[in-house]
């Protein structure tokens, strides 16, 4: 089994995948923001209680095969999406769950449970999900975008995540928006949480279309605006054009850096069709004459993609551990010279086994 918890500013989403990803149970809880004893001994008591549901299934499941013996359960592996940047010594910067912040969250919740925890962003978690098992099972080059109350996102290549040397590969939100966007549509530069000004996530993002609606005389927020938006209201039209050309400015961007074969899209405005449907167009209007785009879709699993994401770097930790232990065997059996470890972990282009790096 396979436990995949998503932490988000406001609830705690757990979910329990069985070896073939299938989700077998799930809930969610509230989320503990400012006391981070109270965050460990919350997450603590998750797991316990997954580890008693466990436990339920699989009794359930041996009454039904009729099996007279009880069968010995391995530990589930566990793995965590959150919302911040997570440096490569394990410590989070995340300014959603202040009580993360500067913490080494899966080492102090490792020493708890006394079983390895893997952590990672959330936005990659949703990449690593969707390139695996969703949208972009079948391309090689995958980029996940969140259109969400930030801006984020994540590359998954050959079906394994790029961190980059700092983690920092994804974080395309905190990019300052075009120029030629700002100067089209009359944006003042806003501040973002970040500390810098004019940063894309602040145009581009759920809260960023609220915004735009306002300047543009809206006296809504987004949810409002789409509405609004419908019935033909010039401000929710000017903020439409306005978000569209941001949009697209940033994902052109993301095209010349990284030329991914696909785009990915969740967050609650990747469920607005007149969004999704813009999109070509409006990306096209930030490329030079000649560039093809790549395809654009919607995440498949939505907004269970993090807690799947999460799960599978729990279980892609647990698998590596394993090559690696039976590397060493090997290496021990075959002395100190032996290439064994190109034998037991070939290149593979797409395993689920091999989903981060
Ligand atoms: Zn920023």
């Amino acid at each position: 089994m396979h436990y995949g918890l998503d932490i988000g500013g406001t609830k705690i989403a757990l979910a329990i995948f069985d070896d073939e990803l299938q989700c077998r149970d799930r809930w969610q809880l509230a989320t503990p923001v400012d006391d981070y004893e109270a965050f460990l001994t919350t997450v603590c008591g998750q797991i316990a209680l997954a580890d008693e549901r466990c436990r339920d299934l699989a009794s359930e499941q041996a009454q039904a095969e009729e099996h007279e013996q009880e069968q010995q359960q391995a530990m589930a592996s566990v793995g965590i999406a959150l919302p911040g940047v997570i440096q490569t010594d394990g410590t989070v910067l995340s300014s959603n769950v202040p009580c993360l912040n500067r913490r080494r969250v899966a080492e102090d919740l490792g020493a708890r449970l006394g079983r390895k925890v893997a952590t990672g962003n959330d936005c990659r978690c949703f990449t690593l999900s969707e390139a695996l098992l969703g949208a972009g099972r079948d391309k090689r080059h995958v980029v996940g975008v969140i259109l969400g109350t930030g801006l984020g996102g994540g590359l998954c290549i050959d079906g394994r995540l790029f961190n980059g040397a700092n983690c920092l590969a994804g974080e395309f939100g905190h990019q300052g928006l075009a120029a030629s966007v700002l100067l089209d549509h009359g944006l003042p530069l806003y501040d973002c949480g970040c500390g810098l000004r004019g940063c894309a996530e602040n145009y581009v993002s759920g809260t960023g279309l609220g915004r735009l609606y306002r300047h543009f005389g809206g006296e809504a927020d987004t949810y409002q605006w789409l509405a609004a938006y419908r019935e033909g209201e010039a401000s929710a039209r000017r903020a439409f054009d306005a978000y569209m050309d941001a949009l697209g400015s940033v994902l052109a961007g993301q095209i010349l850096a990284l030329d991914p074969d696909i785009f990915v899209f969740g967050g609650g405005l990747s469920q607005v069709p007149e969004i999704m449907e813009a999109l070509p167009v409006a990306t096209q209007k930030h490329l030079f004459a000649g560039v093809s785009l790549p395809e654009f879709r919607v995440a498949e699993f939505g907004a269970a993609s993090g807690v799947r994401g999460a799960a599978l770097l729990g279980r892609n930790q647990l698998l590596n551990e394993s090559l690696l232990l039976n590397e060493s065997r090997i290496s021990k059996s075959n002395g100190p010279n032996s290439q064994a470890s190109d034998a037991v972990n070939p290149p593979s282009k797409r395993s689920i086994a091999n989903g981060s790096s």
